[in-house]
């Protein structure tokens, strides 16, 4: 293989002595390539460190050699050293490699930009170096000189492999000391373990995943519906729009559903065997997994209760956990209490509002108030069957003479007069015993007492039903560092 080395200082070794640090990495190069039969055929020498792509003549130089697909690799210490630098550069120096098919080796890996998968982990990288640059960036304003840690990068082959070249086509080779943890993850699932019992177990024996501190149970399930493990190789598993693609500003990875992967016979070694593969997703397909929310109301007081301070729903929280707490859903608003405590006081304040509301009923007022307007209305239609018939003996005493014209439609107004204002008190009368029935409190009363009465033995869903039929909004407030009964609840009963 032929290659072109490319040397720089990276951000670290600035400050030091270029010509030393270049010399060191060149042995260190040399060494690497005489292991992996790499032939250096000629060598580019950053030594001005410019931060535009146009500073560094060199990287110029090297790139329109790579354009045309002078050398089968470029030799650098890292990727950073490449593509470290303004985003628009790194991108005329990735399409220069994927374009002519260069692959890049480090001594940690080989990226093949022409290869999906590593375009995107060289895309990564080069996002890493950028975001490290911010980093630095910002300390050093701020003055401080402590060193970044060597960014850890996500390496492409699945947990249990490793990716290697053969005739410069990638494949996947074992690791054994993780390959071990992946059996034991299939044996312990087929054995009846949940995957978060597999992560626990599995951590506790000193395994760790690539890409976080510890496995969960996203990682073991993802590691046991992977059919990489039976020497498949998975294609379609994420589409990606390329960067300027479609006017796209940036490169977009869609993860596509299971059905759209395509799986085929990879060249690699299988970890898993297929019958304790498909026993696996036999397993996965039959266990039900209870929804979280399946639409049945489960708290008494859902939806009813408020934050005064945010305005927001309160939530009942950690019942699975075993004690429910009422929390607001605000981060830092208002402290929450214990749900019982606050379910406690709603119903103790409604059997104060239920006391209050006897004692206010007066005598019977509404009853002899209804009693009068009902007489008053009996009286009215009297009255008015009255004024009827003297008009119509108006009508009589005109033809036979008694009254002349002028004489009859004065009396006539007069009936008249009193016929629409007795129909207008009656009009009152109705509207007025209406409101006297709407007002009536020993309505909410009767009310309120069934809640009282029928709450205990309710459901969550029927005394959610039956807070309802009697409040409208309760007004939380409780101040941090309180006691844990010492919250304030407003309530706010249904117009009646
Ligand atoms: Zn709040």
């Amino acid at each position: 293989m032929d290659a072109a080395e490319y040397l720089r200082k990276s951000r670290m070794e600035e400050g030091m002595d270029t010509e030393e640090v270049l010399s060191k990495h060149r042995s260190a190069l040399a060494k690497f390539a005489a292991e992996h039969d790499i032939h250096i055929i000629e060598t580019f020498k950053e030594v001005v460190s410019g931060e535009s792509l146009y500073a560094r003549p060199e990287m110029l130089r090297l790139l329109q050699d790579v354009e045309e697909g002078r050398f089968d690799a470029v030799l650098v210490m890292d990727l950073d050293r490449l593509s470290r630098g303004r985003m628009k550069d790194q991108g005329i120096i990735l399409d220069a490699f994927r374009d002519s098919g260069t692959l890049i080796v480090t001594p940690e890996h080989t990226y093949d930009l022409s290869d999906d998968l590593d375009d995107e982990m060289a895309e990564f990288k080069t996002f890493m170096s950028r975001r490290e640059y911010k980093i630095i960036n910002k300390r050093l304003r701020r003055g401080l000189t402590q060193t970044i840690e060597a960014g850890c990068y996500v390496a492409n082959a699945p947990y249990g492999y490793r990716k290697v070249y053969v005739d410069r086509r990638p494949t996947l080779e074992i690791v054994e000391e993780e390959a071990k943890y992946v059996r034991m993850m299939y044996d312990m699932y087929v054995d009846g373990y949940g995957c978060i019992s597999i992560a626990r177990y599995i951590n506790s024996l000193g395994a760790r995943p690539r890409r976080c501190d510890a496995f969960n149970r996203t990682t073991v399930a993802g590691i046991l519906k992977n059919p990489t493990y039976i020497g498949k190789v998975v294609w379609n598993q994420k589409k990606h729009i390329k960067k300027g693609a479609k006017g796209n500003p940036k490169h977009i990875t869609i993860y596509q559903p299971r059905e759209k992967w395509t799986i085929v016979d990879g060249l690699h070694p299988a970890i898993i065997s297929r019958d304790q593969y498909d026993r696996v997703q036999a397993i996965m397909g039959q266990r039900y997994i209870p929804p979280s929310n399946d639409g049945t109301i489960r708290s008494p007081l859902a939806g009813l209760v408020r934050c005064t301070k945010c305005g927001k729903n309160m939530q009942r929280m950690g019942a699975n956990k075993g004690v429910a707490y009422l929390l607001c859903n605000t981060k830092g608003c208002c402290a929450g209490a214990k749900f019982d405590l606050v379910e406690q006081a709603v119903l103790s304040q409604l059997s104060r509002v239920l006391v209050q509301l006897t004692l206010e009923k007066p005598a019977a007022p509404v009853k002899s108030a209804a009693g009068y307007a009902e007489a008053r209305l009996t009286a009215i239609q009297k009255e008015l069957a009255a004024a009827e018939t003297q008009k119509n003996r108006l009508y009589d005493l005109l033809e036979q003479g008694v009254y002349d014209v002028p004489t009859f439609r004065e009396r006539m107004d007069a009936v008249k007069a009193r016929l629409s204002a007795l129909e207008k008190e009656a009009g009152q009368i109705h509207r007025d015993l209406d409101d006297a029935r709407q007002a009536d409190p020993t309505s909410l009363a009767a009310k309120i007492s069934a809640v009282l009465d029928t709450y205990d033995s309710s459901d969550a869903a029927h005394r959610n039903a039956l807070l309802r039929s009697v409040i409208r909004t309760i007004w939380y407030t409780k101040e941090k560092k309180t006691k844990p009964a010492d919250f304030d609840l407003q309530i706010d009963l249904v117009p009646y």
